[in-house]
C-alpha cells in the first residue's frame, strides 16, 4: 500500500483490505448469534455506509432485511446544526429489532438527532453498528453497540468514506497524512 492524493489532500495507508474484512466477518459472525430467529433489520445509513452495509450483510445467514435512509446535516446559524432526512424509511420498523450501520462515528451528532425520530416509530430493539469510532471526537452522547475499529481523532477515507464526494471506492481505508 502506499500514499494516495485525493483532490488537494496526501493521505496515507491506515487501514486494509484484509484487516477490514476480517472485522466485518468477525461481526457477522457476532450478529449472527446475537440476532438469529429475530428476523433484524438492517437500517443502513448512507452515503459512507453502503460498502460496510454490503460486505456485512453477505456474511449474515439469518433471516434479515436491510434498508437504507439517507441523513443530511445543515450547519446553520447555530453550532450545534441541524439533521434533516434526505431519503427516508420505507420500511415498517414497529416491532422491528433493528441494527443502525454507520461507516463513522465522529461528533455523534448525526445519530443523536435521527435516534429519537426512529424510537418514535416503535421499535422493539434499536443497536448501532459502526466500522470506525472517533471516540475522542464526540460531542452528543451515542451508545455504540458493536465497533470494528477505534481510531483516532483524523480525516479518514476510502472504503465507502469520501472528501469531498471522492475517495470512496477503494478499498482499503487511508488517513489524512
Ligand atoms: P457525526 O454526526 O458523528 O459527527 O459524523 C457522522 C458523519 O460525518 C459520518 O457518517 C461521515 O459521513 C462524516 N465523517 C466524520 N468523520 C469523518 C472522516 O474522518 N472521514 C470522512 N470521510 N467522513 C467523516
Ligand atoms: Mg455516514
Amino acid at each position: 500500500m502506499h500514499s494516495i492524493k485525493v483532490l488537494d489532500k496526501e493521505f496515507e495507508p491506515y487501514l486494509s483490505e484484509k484487516e477490514i474484512q476480517e472485522k466485518i466477518n468477525e461481526l457477522a459472525v457476532q450478529l449472527n448469534k446475537d440476532y438469529a430467529g429475530k428476523k433484524p433489520i438492517f437500517l443502513s445509513i448512507l452515503n459512507g455506509s453502503f460498502l460496510f452495509t454490503a460486505d456485512l450483510f453477505k456474511q449474515i445467514t439469518i433471516e434479515a432485511e436491510v434498508c437504507f435512509i439517507k441523513l443530511a446535516s445543515y450547519k446553520g446559524m447555530t453550532s450545534s446544526g441541524n439533521v434533516i432526512t434526505a431519503i427516508g424509511l420505507e420500511a415498517n420498523v414497529t416491532g422491528r429489532h433493528i441494527i443502525i450501520m454507520e461507516d463513522i462515528i465522529d461528533t455523534g451528532k448525526t445519530l443523536h438527532h435521527y435516534l429519537p425520530q426512529l424510537a418514535s416509530s416503535g421499535p422493539a430493539s434499536v443497536k448501532i453498528a459502526v466500522l470506525l469510532n472517533k471516540k475522542e471526537a464526540r460531542q452528543f452522547s451515542v451508545n455504540v453497540d458493536y465497533t470494528c475499529f477505534e481510531i483516532p481523532n483524523k480525516f479518514v477515507v476510502g472504503y465507502g468514506l469520501d472528501y469531498d464526494g471522492l475517495g470512496r471506492n477503494s478499498k482499503d481505508i487511508y488517513q489524512l497524512k
